[in-house]
């Protein structure tokens, strides 16, 4: 979830000319995915999709995601690490990748009453939920006290409810969330006095309360911080159960690094975009890093690999302590498993042309830049979006996207992204690899304009096949 500042590229990058010696309007062209490269190359299915939808739509891959899955299960076993997978629902809305939970094992991170419902409805076990966010209602309690779900606990009042809570429903199971030293003005999180403080009072209130151990969530992509941090908590576990609590879990949250793009096409396009190359010289002052590495459960292994001072390695201290690893990963499950698509209404001409030739213009599409919810976060979403049906360059131009809301800031991609020829009406614009937070994190019915159609794609395109697909209820 957090937006860093560009770093400095190590790599000494020229910018692209063409054959004449003059620049090339930067491009960032998405990584493929055999799914959805299959679903774009067929002449019918998106024009089908769209006519079904009559606006925008989502289109969903839940393989996709059961694969992120085994990923990180595979990163544990190789590890030796007894360890649990749960997905941070929040990056997403649909249920597809519930049903992929139940299908895989893996369990759910639920922050609201809705959110455990849904998870329950698709099929989880209240015992594979973890409930996480900050003071949470009674409501919320109780129901993850009834389903004997892991519950995380944020401050002392919080806890104090708890306890009311759980001596009239069901003894519970507490996850203690850390205020991460290296994060000292998270509003997360207890801090060491007040962690001394509620392990006390939770040794008071053992017959209905138990302490299976200690969770937090860091801002960054960094294995080091989370192996670092895990590690203390491996000493925290010890210590608790001096006091004759179980302390048996560790939960290092989600914000596993995705790489949208692929590395030379990321270094080229933070050494050569500037100002010039959107619309209104409205370049975001920060963005996601659109390519890292380690990524995904390769970030995982690196964790788990870490050694803080020369010592044994996290993976080792916590088999070694009978420590279950748990983990949170949102935005990494989702990385290929979704694109999203929007009609295009008109185009216009805007201000000039390019160095390389092209004219400028802006595409107005038939959905909410809310769709694309870096927007609201003051950035924007990098990857190319790609125009279809897939056309022969004939005049080539460069195109912000507008939304179809009269507010001047409602706009998709703000960059003057290359086409290969002017969008006209009843063509189909298409933004890769947006389940992870893009989709519909902010998605409202401003206008009274419906919200996206989802449509559910199954078939794993590996032999060649096109995907079948399926409105998702
Ligand atoms: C948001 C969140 C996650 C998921 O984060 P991602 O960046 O999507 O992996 C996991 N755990 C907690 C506590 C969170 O707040």
């Amino acid at each position: 979830m957090e937006l860093t500042r560009t770093a400095p590229t190590t790599t000494t990058t020229t910018t692209t000319t063409t054959d004449n010696g003059r620049r090339e309007t930067p491009s960032l062209p998405a990584r493929p995915r055999a799914w959805s490269a299959r679903l774009l190359e067929d002449p019918h299915a998106l024009g089908e999709m769209a006519r079904h939808a009559g606006g925008p739509f989502h289109v969903l891959h839940a393989e996709t995601f059961a694969e992120n899955v085994r990923g990180f299960q595979n990163a544990l076993l190789s590890a030796g690490v007894d360890g649990h997978v749960l997905y941070g629902k929040k990056a997403n809305r649909s249920g597809c990748f519930l049903r992929a939970c139940v299908d895989t094992g893996a369990g759910v991170d639920v922050a609201s009453a809705p959110e455990l419902n849904h998870s329950l409805a698709a099929g989880l076990h209240g015992e594979d939920l973890v409930v996480t966010g900050p003071a949470k209602s009674d409501e919320l309690l109780r129901l993850a006290l009834r389903h004997g779900a892991l519950i995380a606990i944020d401050a002392l009042d919080e806890f104090a409810r708890l306890v009311t809570l759980a001596r009239s429903v069901r003894p519970a199971r507490v996850l203690l969330r850390v205020l991460p030293p290296t994060d000292p003005h998270s509003r997360f999180g207890f801090d060491p006095d007040e962690l001394d403080e509620v392990l006390e009072r939770a040794a008071e209130a053992r017959t209905v309360v138990e302490i299976e151990g200690f969770s937090f969530h860091l801002s960054g992509y960094e294995p080091a911080p989370r192996a670092e941090l895990a590690s203390a908590l491996v000493d925290r576990c010890l210590a608790a159960r001096t006091q004759g609590h179980a302390a048996t879990a560790i939960s290092i949250g989600g914000g596993f690094a995705v790489s949208y793009v692929e590395a030379p096409d990321w270094d080229r396009f933070v050494a050569e975009h500037d100002d010039g190359d959107y619309h209104a010289g409205r370049k975001p002052p920060r963005h996601y890093p659109y390519h890292q590495e380690p990524a995904k459960a390769d970030m995982l292994a690196a964790i788990l690999g870490h050694r803080t001072g020369g010592g044994p390695s996290l993976a080792e201290r916590l088999s070694r302590n009978g420590i279950r690893l748990l983990l949170e990963p949102g935005r990494a499950l989702l990385d290929g498993a979704g694109f999203s698509v929007f009609g295009v209404q008109g185009y216009k001409r805007r201000g000039g042309t390019s160095d390389d030739g092209r004219e400028y213009g802006i595409v107005t599409v038939d959905g909410l830049s809310m769709s694309i919810s870096e927007q609201w976060k003051g950035s924007e979403f990098l990857p190319d979006p790609e125009l279809w049906p897939r056309a022969p360059i004939v005049e080539p131009v460069a195109a912000a996207v507008g939304g179809a809301s009269c507010l001047e800031y409602d706009m998709l991609t703000w960059r003057r992204v290359p086409f290969p020829r002017s969008p006209q009406y009843g063509d189909l614009l298409v933004y890769p690899n947006t389940a992870g937070y893009q989709m519909d994190k902010n998605e409202s019915r401003f206008h009274q304009l419906p919200l996206p159609t989802r449509f559910v794609a199954e078939g794993s395109a590996d032999q060649g096949a096109i995907p079948t697909w399926r409105p998702e209820r």
